[in-house]
């Protein structure tokens, strides 16, 4: 976390979880707990049909709510999908985009990922563009190249000035939803490979100002270690974003 150089964010991703009314409750109980804490931002990206509840209850506060996923065309005969535009109806400016479920259960791959994060931002959209290896390529010591490859094929005609809006999600694949997280020093390995990416891409003054959070079973036990490496700049969190308790727990430590 290097808070003079740029902004942490602690991102909650609810992924299939919470209806309209359960995420009214969820942000009820947590706004008090979350208050006056303004040295991270706070978000929860959340299932479409929910977000205008969890808009409302959030109203005031210093939780923003956002997408879990967005297409790239504005409209048309996309069955299922939800564009930037529509999200952009109803208030929402931030959204996932390539989160590693998307890329393992519904086909997505670095061309689509990089598509839709080219809509989103070409709409005005933040977006957590998530990347990560599987077990397989960190036991075959491939991590670095497979996250240098997916960071340059996801990014492809992305403008230095649209990475303002741009926030990098290292997801190993293996430390999602599992229970296992990487060491600070794997997370940090990585975020700092990235972080050189994207000087090479965009130069340093990019890179250094680019948030680059870390997302993998990161909970309210490990958080503070994770959150302490220098390239780590805040988390993306799917299980304890679920329980007011352990959410502020890393919002705290992000403080
Ligand atoms: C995620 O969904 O992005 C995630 C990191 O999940 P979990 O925290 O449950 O591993």
């Amino acid at each position: 976390m290097n808070p003079t150089k740029r902004r942490t964010v602690i991102a909650g991703n609810w992924k299939m979880n919470f209806t309209p009314d359960e995420a009214t409750a969820f942000i009820n109980e947590l706004k008090p707990m979350v208050a006056g804490k303004d040295n991270c931002d706070i978000i929860f990206c959340a299932p479409y049909v929910t977000i205008p509840a969890a808009m409302e209850a959030a109203k005031g506060s210093n939780i923003k709510i956002g997408a879990e996923n967005v297409h790239f065309e504005d409209h048309g005969a996309f069955t299922g999908e939800v564009s930037a535009k529509m999200l952009r109806a109803i208030g929402v400016d931030t959204v996932i985009v390539g989160h590693s479920e998307r890329r393992q259960y519904f086909g997505e791959t670095d061309e689509t990922v990089n598509k839709r994060t080219k809509a989103a931002l070409a709409a005005g959209m933040r977006v957590i563009l998530c990347m990560g290896e599987v077990k397989e390529q960190r036991v075959a010591g491939i991590t670095n190249e497979i996250c240098a490859m997916q960071i340059k094929l996801d990014l492809a005609g992305v403008s230095a000035e649209e990475m303002k809006n741009v926030i990098i999600a290292y997801e190993p694949v293996w430390a999602i939803g599992t229970g296992l997280t990487a060491t600070p020093e794997q997370a940090e390995e990585v975020c700092a490979l990235i972080r050189g990416v994207l000087a090479e891409l965009y130069g340093k003054e990019v890179a250094e100002a680019t948030t680059v959070q870390y997302g993998g079973s990161m909970n309210e036990k490990n958080c503070a270690e994770l959150l302490a490496k220098p390239d780590v700049d805040g988390g993306l969190i799917g299980g304890a974003s679920l329980v007011a308790a352990k959410f502020t727990a890393i919002v705290d430590a992000a403080q």
